[in-house]
């Protein structure tokens, strides 16, 4: 798809944003982009959500899917003709059996980064296994991204020859890597004094882990950190689900007979009562180099999608923009788009160290800087996501 996008300066405090070059309608898709690197959540991958090591795609039918998290063995779905998901096509890697949703991507990710990363998944005294355990006793769910992400462009970086090594490292600069917004002098959540002892024990762990004299110097406590703050403030997260594709499959179906609607319905009143409906989905993040141009609005234009069930973004206009409009996005949730001004801007402060002056924001300057007893839980909930003391 061609771009229709450029990325300029939006103002002088603002750094770049995305511009559109042509009108998008309601509905069109504005950007269309493949990550840089992609990673699936460490206890997402534990719990049994089956992914493509490399894109993310599901690795279950859609009712394998449905079994597991409604917890029903014999559920069993109509139209499989509908079912986004095709075993057949599914690879293990030979040397450490992880598996990928087709050669293609067994393929790619051998080329860029996993003939460095193949390792037993078993052996305790691995670096790499050591790295991932030490990661997922400090970082819980809800996960905001996995520690192997950082292994991952490591490896990218050991991989590559001189000219791709300088490509991957002038890509890699043009991400926000600030673990402080100095001009407005908000530090980020994770990267302050809190976390400074799990964040070293990670850095001596990956650097453990790679070795080579090319990327000795990433390991140093400042470019680590450096490194670290790419990921904490740009990962972008990824939900992609086997049983969700096929509702939706469904649900586009010129006549869809009511016992598949009812069924729908009672698989997904099993899984909220079993796992909750926010744990659907294989979860992981990923860095976009042209998405990370767009700035946050509380009042988006665009969406972000994964509208082919795997890593690739979509951005899709969610009203009418014209050329020259600037492309905004919401950092937030769904449901943190809902809060107060107030809390917006906590979570916005926190995680992407800034103060928003959306139109909506400024529309609700006078509301009064207290968050909902509500809001409190969730500032706890995320309090926990990275855990004190070692
Ligand atoms: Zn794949
Ligand atoms: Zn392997
Ligand atoms: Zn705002």
């Amino acid at each position: 798809m061609e771009d229709f996008t450029e990325e300029r300066q939006s103002g002088p405090r603002k750094g770049n944003g995305l511009f559109a070059r042509k009108k998008f309608e309601k509905g069109d898709v504005v950007l269309h982009e493949k990550p840089l690197v992609c990673c699936q959540f460490a206890y997402n991958e534990d719990c049994g959500y089956r992914a493509c090591e490399y894109c993310l795609s599901p690795l279950e039918t859609a009712q394998e899917n449905a079994q597991r998290l409604s917890g029903i063995p014999a559920l069993a779905l109509p139209h499989p003709e509908l079912d986004p998901v095709n075993p057949k096509n599914f690879q293990s890697c030979p040397g450490c059996a992880v598996m990928y949703c087709s050669v293609s991507c067994m393929d790619e990710a051998a080329r860029r980064y996993h003939r460095t990363l193949c390792h037993n998944p078993h052996d305790p005294a691995h670096p790499l296994n050591i790295l991932r355990n030490a990661w997922k006793e400090i970082h819980f769910p809800p996960e905001s991204f996995n520690i192997m992400i950082m292994a991952k462009v490591a490896a990218m970086y050991q991989q590559a020859d001189a000219k791709d090594r300088e490509e991957l490292l002038r890509t890699l600069n043009r991400f926000e890597s600030d673990a402080v917004n100095a001009d407005e002098g908000i530090a980020h959540k994770v990267l302050g004094e809190q976390f400074k002892v799990q964040l070293d024990a990670m850095r001596v762990l990956l650097a453990s882990a790679f070795k080579d004299e090319a990327i000795k110097s990433w390991w140093s406590a400042s470019n680590f950190l450096s490194l670290f703050a790419i990921f904490a403030r740009n990962a972008q997260g990824i939900g992609t689900s086997s049983f969700g594709m096929w509702q939706k499959n469904v649900n586009h179906l010129p006549n869809a007979d009511k016992e598949t609607t009812e069924l729908i319905t009672a698989v997904y009143v099993a899984i909220e009562d079993r796992t909750g409906e926010e744990f659907m989905d294989n979860e992981g993040s990923a860095l976009f180099v042209r998405q990370r141009a767009c700035n946050h609005s509380c009042q988006p234009n665009t969406q972000v999608n994964f509208l082919s069930n795997d890593f690739t973004l979509t951005l899709t206009a969610t009203q009418p923009i014209n050329p020259g409009d600037e492309i905004v996005i919401s950092y937030l949730s769904e449901c943190q788009l809902e809060r107060s001004r107030h809390s917006r801007q906590k979570v916005l402060r926190e995680h992407y160290l800034f103060h928003c002056t959306c139109p909506k924001c400024q529309a609700e300057s006078s509301q009064a800087d207290v968050t909902s007893g509500e809001d409190e839980w969730e500032d706890e909930d995320d309090e926990e996501a990275m855990e004190e003391g070692g």
